[in-house]
């Protein structure tokens, strides 16, 4: 059976787990495996998501489950998303996670993001859990590398307030660096914006992401989508596999010249 959730298509045989070890074959349907499985839980600030002009100020209850459909050699949450955590996880409704959202007001909360691994491999738990989060008035976010389909998009679009949907470059090369496709998340980006508010992160790496020229045809395109769209350009720090040194400042910051040129806001963030 193909799994259609994400570019990859995954066919799987009964019994068989996805590349992003989320979703399985089992009985004759793909299902996420992960489903209300949460590996990790805080009280964010909005900002940490990023996102700078969605309720700032305001914190958000954050989970995370585990999976992935890409392979980022410098990917900072490689514990949850690049391996199978089953078992090791904490087991919760989507009531039971609205429920706890829903007390955390009291301390500033505003309502439930779906971050830190890949949510999308596991789009079935954001929807059935957004869906009763937006009748308890939260607000809901989801954090994604954009990878997955239009129809898995459309499935939870109607429940999500806002994105944060990472552009990691704006060449085929620079996709497969991470294992992505950059059309993929061209046609996600797009779509999400018709409907949500929508934040874009770009995690500069020196020699992968950082040639000036695609950073204009990157700009342009995203203003072609709406210049109001938010560019957060990141600095990248070696991580997991990856051992280039540090993105330099001054790369940085002619790269957000550049964007600015056609983007009203372009943020730099780990600086
Ligand atoms: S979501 Fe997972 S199982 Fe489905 S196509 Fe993508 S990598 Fe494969």
């Amino acid at each position: 059976m193909k799994c259609e959730v994400c570019f990859r298509k995954c066919d799987l045989s009964e019994g068989q787990e996805g590349f992003c070890k989320g979703r399985i074959n089992r009985d004759g349907k793909i299902v996420a495996k992960n489903y209300g499985r949460i590996s990790s839980a805080a009280l964010d600030p909005m900002e940490k998501k990023p996102l700078v002009r969605f309720h700032p100020g305001s914190m958000i209850l954050s989970v995370g489950s585990y999976g992935c459909s890409l392979r980022c050699p410098f990917c900072q949450n490689h514990e949850i998303s690049q391996v199978d955590l089953e078992g090791q996880c904490e087991e919760v409704t989507p009531q039971q996670l609205v429920d706890k959202a829903v007390e955390l007001v009291l301390y500033g909360n505003i309502g439930i993001a779906f971050t830190y691994n890949e949510p999308m491999v596991g789009y079935e738990f954001i929807r059935d859990t957004a869906k009763l989060a937006k009748e308890k008035g939260l607000k809901t976010v989801v954090v994604t590398s954009g990878n997955a389909t239009i129809s898995t998009l459309d499935e939870i679009l109607p429940y999500i307030d806002a994105f944060n949907i990472d552009l990691k470059g704006f060449t085929p090369e620079a996709y497969r660096y991470v294992g992505g496709d950059l059309q993929t998340v061209k046609d996600f980006i797009a779509h999400a914006a018709k409907k949500a508010h929508v934040e874009l992160t770009t995690l500069v790496v020196p020699g992968k992401n950082d040639s000036p020229e695609d950073m204009e045809k990157m700009a342009k395109w995203i203003a072609s989508v709406s210049p109001d769209i938010v560019l957060h350009l990141s600095r990248y720090f070696p991580r997991y596999k990856e051992t280039i040194p540090p993105t330099p400042l001054s790369t940085l910051e002619s790269l957000q010249a550049i964007a600015k040129k056609y983007l009203h806001t372009v943020v730099l963030g780990n600086v």
